[in-house]
């Protein structure tokens, strides 16, 4: 069953999101050779606690952490460690927060110092996927219509689309109806309607689409070991329109960029 939320259930699901927003902002400060994921995993848990709310993933199917950290080959689920990241890294970095109730859930890929331009090539039409897709999701359209934009856009500059991992209706729990794949055919699946929220999330890989995963039970990586991007945002159908819940403004202010790519999705 998917979980129609009232606005004023929007507008909670916004705090949370924006707590997680917020958390990539530090972590984005802090990213540089050197550091370890283990430190920014602790930094994001007592930012986290500070705002009132508790880290959405820790303890959640027993995961570990308060963030999932995947470096380079690695797509999602990576534990932080005492590896310090370095120069030429990227690392995906996954937030979750739950607070009066409801869950935030977003995810943004991060230079670590200068990376090879196919790297931020990939970074790029990932990041950009996302918008494409979250511009399917509307009243009326289909599940199969954000999927198919993200595939289409990503296999086209001959990445490869996760099949394994998709990404889902939010709310009071993590991971609520529909699933939400990053691929599809237009027209088929759930019709989207007002108040629906979900986590849009490309899990795109530079090379082939297909996984491994590593004996920890959780890290997720690509079987050929070339690099994987992640971005997820939080996304609110009103009006009929998507409305982005999520911001990596904070994200943008730390790392000095300027982009207008979420004002389509704001009200
Ligand atoms: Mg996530
Ligand atoms: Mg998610």
């Amino acid at each position: 069953m998917i979980n129609i939320k009232t606005p004023e259930e929007i507008e909670l699901m916004r705090e949370s999101a924006l707590i997680v927003s917020r958390t990539l902002g530090i972590i984005a400060s802090e990213i540089k050779p050197g550091v370890t994921t283990l430190f920014l995993d602790k930094l994001a848990e007592e930012f986290i606690r500070d705002q009132g709310a508790e880290p959405g993933f820790l303890g959640l199917y027993d995961f570990p952490n308060t963030l999932c950290m995947s470096p380079n080959s690695q797509i999602v689920h990576g534990i932080p460690n005492d590896t310090p990241l370095k120069e030429g890294d990227i690392i995906s970095v996954d937030c979750g927060a739950l607070k009066n109730g409801f869950y935030g859930d977003h995810a943004y890929t991060f230079e670590v110092g200068e990376i090879a331009e196919e790297t931020k090539k990939l970074l790029q039409i990932t990041k950009e996927s996302l918008y494409i897709g979250i511009r399917e999701f509307r009243a009326g359209n289909r599940v199969g219509d954000v999927g198919y934009a993200i595939q289409n856009y990503t296999e086209n500059h001959g990445y490869g689309v996760v099949r394994e991992l998709v990404g889902h209706g939010l709310g009071k729990v993590m991971h609520e109806e529909p699933e939400m794949p990053n691929y599809g055919r237009r027209g088929r699946g759930k019709k989207f309607k007002e108040g629906m929220v979900v986590a849009i999330e490309p899990m795109i890989n530079m090379g082939t689409q297909r996984i491994n995963q590593l004996k920890d039970g959780w890290t997720i990586l690509t079987a050929d070991g070339k690099p994987s991007a992640h971005f997820e945002h939080d996304i609110a159908i009103v009006k009929g329109k998507p409305e982005l819940l999520s911001t990596f403004q904070y994200i943008y202010d730390a790392l000095g960029i300027v982009s207008n790519e979420e004002e389509e999705f704001r009200r």
